[in-house]
């Protein structure tokens, strides 16, 4: 015998005749359960007259067939029932009307935005989580007036009323923070009002990190764009003296023509930045896949610039710890950030200074973890503390005069910060004026289970 599987429907036993035509006719009365009132009257109406007319009997036969029909009916409602059911209610009532009463609520709820909803007096229905981070003090029942004192959006509203599409308005809020919030107004269907139904939705968008970034944006290409020309009309100037007054004066090309070849590198070296920072920026959440070991990015570092470092009159030493500490990493990225710091330590420290560049482990934060550590020492003028937060933001120079005339590109530290930021590493600078600076980068190190990947 073979065994049914568990995803077999049961076996059934065949009903019999009578039971199939009682099976059949109870199927029929439970479908006419809705005119079930009707059909009952007009059953024994039929009846009766068919009785007391002296018809024919196959009109009280009817009769009784549908009366017996209805009786059958009545049984327990199964499934098949409940849709019916629901069926005939939905077709009496009209598409849509089976929604749960309070559905809009739960749509609201899911609406990405900040919204609410208001009723015809512009009384606040109900509002999402997303419009109590932006207005932690709405409540509902309150007027719309009561979230925002901002007229804008009152005269919104009020156009919204006979608008036939979403009224759109800015709202600049000054308290309690400077904020810009775009807000658009929908009425809902048509103007009339419908009982425990919405009448408005309002919508609100913060666009103050938005407005942010752009203004960051517009003031770097400004800023780029100023770092270009001033070499540019250097060199403008120089080639129209060497055209005219200058033309036949071998002494005067000679300078002008170095002072031009030094503009240019100038130019090169700025948009050989830009492009770094670009392409850094657009790597910045693609994690590194790589492994590099510390003490030897820093031995190879220091081995590369000890050349300029010693045109400068100062010297680099490493301080390596044991072993090799190992990070995930983009090698030639943190060679790039090295080599960045210690152009910096050479251009800004002193003249016979001392630049050192260690490697090491540390146990850092609370409670502490062991992490790798890589620093760049000088002992240099150092950095006066107001200027600490901002070194690493684009273009920031805390002496403008002291960057140019060392052919920097205010770009380095920009550079280092998202390389950083890239390798989740932590970069903190601090300095002593008088005494040096130093630049130090932790990692996760690898291998000591608390690398994250
Ligand atoms: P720049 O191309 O001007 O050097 P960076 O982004 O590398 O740009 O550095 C930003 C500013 O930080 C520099 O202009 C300088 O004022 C300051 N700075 C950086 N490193 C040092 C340092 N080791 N000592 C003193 N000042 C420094």
């Amino acid at each position: 015998m073979t065994e049914h599987s568990r995803l077999a429907p049961p076996p059934t036993t065949t009903p019999s005749g009578p039971e199939r035509a009682l099976a059949a006719l109870a199927r029929a009365g439970r479908r006419l359960r809705y005119h079930r009132r009707a059909l009952a009257l007009v059953a024994v109406l039929f009846s009766a007259l068919a009785l007391l007319g002296g018809l024919a009997g196959w009109l009280a036969a009817a009769g009784f067939v549908v009366m017996a029909m209805i009786v059958a009916g009545r049984g327990p409602v199964d499934k098949d029932d409940d849709d019916l059911l629901r069926e005939a209610e939905r077709a009496r009532r009209g598409p849509g009307a089976d929604r749960e009463p309070d559905s809009w609520r739960l749509l609201l709820d899911a609406v990405p935005d900040a919204a609410v909803a208001l009723d015809h007096n512009f009384n606040i229905m109900h509002f999402n989580a997303r419009l109590e981070e932006l207005f932690p003090k709405a409540r509902a029942g309150q007027p719309l007036s009561q979230l925002s004192r901002n007229p804008e959006l009152n005269d919104a509203v009020e156009k919204a009323v006979t608008a036939n599409e979403a009224v759109v308005v800015d709202l600049y809020e000054r308290v309690p923070v400077e904020r810009r919030i775009s807000a658009t107004v929908s009425r809902i269907g048509g103007r009339e009002i419908r009982r425990g139904l919405p009448f408005m939705i309002v919508s609100f968008r913060d666009l103050t990190e938005q407005d942010k970034l752009a203004q960051m944006r517009a003031d770097f290409i400004a800023n780029a764009s100023h770092e270009l020309r001033t070499p540019l009309a250097s060199l403008r100037g120089f080639v129209e003296t060497l055209q005219g007054p200058a033309r036949d004066d071998p002494e005067a090309r000679d300078r002008f023509l170095g002072i031009m070849s030094s503009q240019a590198n100038r130019m090169t070296r700025l948009i050989d930045d830009l492009l770094s920072l670009s392409r850094v920026e657009m790597r910045v959440h693609l994690p590194p896949r790589g492994i590099l070991d510390l003490n030897e990015v820093a031995a190879y570092v220091a081995q590369a610039l000890e050349p300029v470092a010693a045109a400068s009159k100062m010297k680099i030493t490493v301080t390596r710890s044991d072993g090799p500490i190992r990070i995930r990493g983009d090698r030639d990225e943190i060679v790039q950030v090295l080599q960045n710091l210690v152009h910096n330590a050479i251009k800004y420290g002193r003249e016979n200074g001392h630049i050192e560049i260690a490697a090491s482990r540390v146990l850092d934060g609370s409670p502490p973890q062991p992490r790798a550590l890589i620093a760049v020492a000088d002992d240099g003028p150092g950095i006066a503390p107001e200027h600490l937060p901002r070194l690493t933001e684009r273009f920031y120079r805390a002496n403008v005069a002291a960057s140019r005339e060392k052919g920097g590109t205010g770009l380095g530290l920009a550079i280092v910060k998202h390389i950083v930021i890239r390798h989740r590493g932590e970069l903190r600078i601090s300095s002593v004026v008088g005494k040096g600076s130093t630049f130090s980068i932790l990692f996760d190190e690898l291998g000591t289970g608390t690398a994250r990947t």
